[in-house]
């Protein structure tokens, strides 16, 4: 495991953080989801818990991606052009893979 410098180490933390709460979050769905058991018929409040849950997952694997490329010394670089991504896009989109200009 790299050593990481202190911004890659804050962004670090901070992914961790949203991914521990969209972790939760999906938890809550599929509880909410298994309660209402198999046997009940599927009415729209499932189909919309069940895209919820396709959306969290998108954005946890969004994450971890994140979280590899600040492994690999790479995070913050924007996977189209190479040059770095401004800090002020990457607090808004931590796991963004692009400049403003490429996305
Ligand atoms: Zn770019």
């Amino acid at each position: 495991m790299r050593v990481l410098s202190t911004p890659e180490w804050r962004q670090q933390s901070q992914l961790l953080d949203e991914r521990n709460r969209l972790q939760g979050l999906l938890g809550e769905l599929r509880a909410a989801a298994t309660s209402r058991g198999d046997y009940e018929p599927h009415d729209v409040t499932d189909d919309e818990a069940a895209m919820q849950a396709d959306v969290i997952e998108a954005r946890i694997a969004g994450i971890d991606g994140a979280l590899e490329r600040i492994e690999s010394g790479v995070y913050g670089l924007c996977r189209a052009c190479g040059t770095a991504i401004t800090e002020a896009r990457l607090e808004a989109l931590p796991a963004t893979t692009t400049c403003r200009e490429c996305a």
